[in-house]
């Protein structure tokens, strides 16, 4: 596996890094459970001091971690810079509220006084992918610092870069050797790390290939895991739904961080009688994009991540089109060096077209027609995949009834998708399982301790 960092803007691979021999894994290994057994003996202030640091210092140097990002995986300049500003809260959270969340919880039993404690379980290894290289990182890494679980990052193969900055920052802000280290393994390496005995948990955010083969090592070796997985979220737009509000929400919904989200809205599921009018508007509304160099502000359409990407997706539309959906608009070549793919609508779309339950990782937008509000659930459920979902109705109560309805692990009504610190983030189905932030995420690598005092 080579860790590389290839511009998909200009295609000029920038640097290139050395794999992490066995040796640096062992070291690894070894420094990460000292820091663990450190730490057992510390109350968390510390570690929140520490995180609120890490804020300060990706505030301060905002632009120029952005930068890091766009020039790496090829994001908006202002879509990375929002990204640092999202990390930065997350670490804020959890430097605020962390301690509070590992009060230990008393229990009413007839056996005694009782609590569970809350403690630290050991090393983790955390998987990450490229679509948001930091902010995937700092939804396991926040709670975890302050629960006082080292970690050991495999981060993807295209963002080498922007993990090694990550990990700059943690130990800028002071925090102890083994707290987070920075790898360039191979699978079998992280196959390697999950068995060793000090590593107590992993937790993954990639595909359903990579999730499936991660948590299978997990389960051969009993440790704990989470996973964060694709999806094909439905954007439900119900009869009553508020239409200005649709128009606003619903190009951006697809489109932002050029559609490599994994909870962006990917089907969008109109009734009949509005069906034409939503495919003209979204049509409108992704020909106005302007493609060209991420870094440049006014720049409105980037290059998508790697060539790889790019490939892949043009061969789900090909699938797509040659089992009998419909090109609406798009799927043209963008006349630029770069990875640049046309936002695309599709339709047509049947069960029997692979699309139908593919999750297509850049700006393609499925566009489904129904006649009942019945026929919109069943068909939003109708997926493998389950992690977010949107509905659009001016009843607040009609789109709640909806959304109850909905196998995601979350649901946005009047809005598009959204992710903060406070509300916890998964999905279920081969969406994976397990949440990340919020308390719930604080929670997924922690002993329960009981402890019961006669
Ligand atoms: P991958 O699953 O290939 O990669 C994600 C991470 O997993 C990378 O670090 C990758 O390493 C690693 N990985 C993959 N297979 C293994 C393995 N067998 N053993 C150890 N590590 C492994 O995903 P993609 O790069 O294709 O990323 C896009 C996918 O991720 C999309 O399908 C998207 O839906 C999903 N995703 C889900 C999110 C969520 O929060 N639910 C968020 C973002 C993306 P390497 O790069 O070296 O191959």
């Amino acid at each position: 596996m080579a860790y590389k960092t290839i511009n998909p803007y200009t295609n000029e691979t920038l640097k290139t890094y050395e794999n992490t021999t066995d040796a640096e894994l062992e070291t690894a290994l070894a420094t990460g459970h000292h820091r663990y057994q450190a730490w057992r003996q510390d109350a968390p202030a510390t570690r929140q001091a520490t995180l609120h640091k890490i804020a300060v210092l990706m505030r301060t140097e905002k632009h120029a971690l952005a930068t890091i990002l766009t020039t790496e995986m090829g994001k908006l300049i202002g879509e990375a810079e929002a990204e640092v500003d999202l990390c930065a809260d997350i670490a804020d959270y959890f430097a605020e509220h962390g301690a509070d969340m590992l009060q230990p919880t008393p229990l009413a039993t007839s056996a005694g006084k009782a609590y569970y404690a809350k403690q630290a379980v050991g090393i983790l290894v955390m998987v990450e992918p490229w679509n948001f290289p930091y902010y995937q990182i700092m939804r396991v890494f926040a709670p975890n610092y302050v629960v006082g679980n080292p970690m050991i990052l495999k981060h993807a193969s295209n963002t080498p870069s922007s993990a090694a900055a990550f990990a700059d920052v943690v130990k800028r802000a002071g925090a102890p050797a083994g707290s987070l280290t920075n790898l360039f393994i191979s699978y079998d390496q992280v196959s390697a790390a999950i068995a060793d005995k000090r590593v107590a948990g992993v937790a993954l955010t990639g595909s359903e290939r990579g999730g499936a083969a991660v948590a299978k090592e997990a389960g051969v070796n009993l440790k704990k895991s989470t996973m964060e997985l694709g999806g094909n979220d439905a954007f439900i737009i119900l009869d009553d739904a508020d239409w200005d509000l649709v128009k606003a929400v619903a190009p951006q919904a697809r489109l932002f961080n050029n559609g490599q989200v994994c909870s962006a809205s990917k089907r969008f599921i109109v009734m009949a009688d509005h069906y034409d009018d939503f495919l003209a508007y979204l049509k409108s509304e992704f020909a106005k994009v302007k493609p060209g160099d991420p870094l440049d502000p006014a720049t409105t359409l980037a290059p998508m991540n790697s060539k790889r990407a790019k490939q892949k997706l043009q061969k789900q539309v090909d699938a797509a089109v040659a089992a009998g959906a419909k090109v609406y608009a798009g799927n043209q070549p963008i006349d630029l060096p770069g990875q640049f793919f046309q936002p695309t609508i599709l339709t047509d779309i049947t069960p029997a077209n692979p699309a139908f339950d593919e999750e297509m990782f850049g700006p393609v937008a499925a566009v489904y027609k129904v006649n009942t509000e019945a026929e919109a659930i069943a068909l939003a459920n109708n997926s493998s995949y389950g992690l977010g979902s949107t509905v659009f109705s001016s009843d607040p109560a009609h789109a709640d009834r909806v959304a109850q309805q909905l196998e995601a692990g979350m649901t946005t009504i009047n809005r598009a998708w959204i992710t903060a610190p406070e509300l916890p983030f998964g999905g279920v189905k081969h969406s994976g399982y397990g949440r990340e932030l919020y308390q719930l995420g604080l929670n997924a690598f922690v002993n329960e301790h009981l402890i019961i005092n006669a």
